[in-house]
């Protein structure tokens, strides 16, 4: 007999997008599943050139210890990026994290006590929900259209709820795609201040814009200054398996989730801070970006320009300005986990909705990556999804 696990390990259930990732993962399976950016794009010369220069230039500084806000000379790069964006900010707002992933697992750390109210956009990016749900939150969604928050149904939810934070991904987010315009951002951070709110702005694909006008972040509107935690990430724009992401947030905040960092994992890697530190003061980051927007666009063109042959007929979907995701939702009487079934079976796949939701999900809901694949394999992708919505017309 052993003691049992934590209450949290249980309350928690593992991802099952995660889950149909594995199954998805068999050669010559077409997945539109998975938000895993385009390989053939990776910057992998320029990366193994800034790994050479970071050992090259101090090899015993790149496999020491270091601080846990991070590399000195990567948070003055993160500082001026951010700065150029319209929100200024010094290396000294910023803590370097293990992916964004861990910003949020810090956040969760120094703000969330068991039985808080956290706020969230329903549906919304999952592994968010699972750190809020390991933190013993009490998870309330946010009633949203197709833009996003409702700044109105927000505010009377602040006033019922008393919630200790909102986690709202503005930009491209996750799953939906969807951008939330810049005079909603005004009210929401209008309503963080008066009501006394703190903010976490996810934003690990904003940069991937397309097409229209960056819209300046939450954070850098009007009363969201001294409440925000905005979170940015490499994933997307570099490569995820660098694990390097960041958190911009004022002091107190910040050297709490210095102090979780601390007890989670001293500090983020120093050889692939260095390496990433190198390739932005070498390599040019902005014109790899451009490339990977160009291709990204295609790859959305793609996917828009074949859905409604490969989806189950009065489907819809949205169009987003950047990004990775298109979400689409059946008609009347379709299942989308069931549409996945059919899906797997003729190699293709897609993620449904359900489990991003909280609370009452929407089974027709799905969401598609177009980043993935070239725009030959997604048209054969959509081929192979026509077939199986054909095959399995009503669910
Ligand atoms: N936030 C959102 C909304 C995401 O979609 C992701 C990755 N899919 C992350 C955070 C985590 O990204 P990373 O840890 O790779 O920076």
């Amino acid at each position: 007999m052993l003691p049992p696990l934590a209450a949290r390990a249980t309350a928690v259930a593992g991802s099952p997008i995660r889950e149909i990732l594995a199954l998805t993962a068999r050669p010559g399976v077409i997945s539109f599943a998975g938000g895993l950016p385009a390989p053939e794009l990776f910057d992998t010369e320029g990366l193994r050139a800034a790994y050479d220069a970071a050992f090259t230039a101090s090899p015993t500084r790149a496999l020491q210890y270091s601080t846990t806000e991070g590399a000195p000379e990567l948070r003055a790069a993160v500082a001026a990026r951010t700065t150029a964006r319209g929100l200024p900010t010094a290396p000294d707002d910023l803590l370097v994290t293990t992916g964004s992933q861990q910003a949020l697992a810090l956040i969760t750390s120094a703000l969330v006590d068991p039985g808080d109210t956290v706020l969230v956009e329903n549906p919304t990016y999952l592994a968010a929900l699972q750190s809020f749900g390991m933190a013993g939150a009490r998870v309330v969604p946010v009633p949203c259209d197709d833009e996003g928050i409702l700044p109105n149904a927000l505010e009377q939810l602040v006033a019922r709820e008393r919630p200790k934070l909102l986690y709202t991904i503005p930009t491209f987010q996750n799953p939906t795609g969807r951008t939330l315009p810049g005079a909603r951002r005004g009210e929401v951070a209008g309503i963080a201040a008066r009501r006394g709110l703190w903010l976490v702005e996810d934003d690990p694909y904003g940069d991937l814009r397309f097409e229209g006008r960056d819209i300046p972040w939450l954070a850098a509107h009007p009363g969201a200054e001294d409440r925000t935690a905005l979170l940015g990430s490499f994933s997307k724009i570099l490569a995820p398996g660098l694990r390097l992401g960041w958190l911009r947030a004022p002091a107190a905040l910040r050297r709490a989730a210095a102090v979780a960092k601390q007890a989670a994992d001293l500090h983020t890697s120093t050889v692939d801070q260095l390496a990433a530190a190198h390739y932005l003061a070498t390599a040019d980051l902005d014109a790899h970006i451009a490339r990977v927007r160009t291709a990204y666009r295609t790859r959305r063109d793609a996917l828009l320009a074949g859905l409604a042959e490969a989806l189950p007929p009065h489907s819809t979907w949205n169009r987003p300005e950047g990004g990775m995701f298109v979400w689409a939702r059946l008609p009347e009487g379709h299942d989308a986990t069931a549409l996945l079934k059919a899906a797997i079976h003729h190699d293709v796949a897609f993620v449904p909705g359900a489990p991003f939701h909280t609370g009452t999900p929407d089974p027709r809901t799905l969401r598609l990556s177009f980043t993935t694949h070239t725009p030959p394999d997604i048209t054969t992708g959509l081929d192979r999804l026509a077939t199986a919505s054909s095959g399995s017309s009503r669910w």
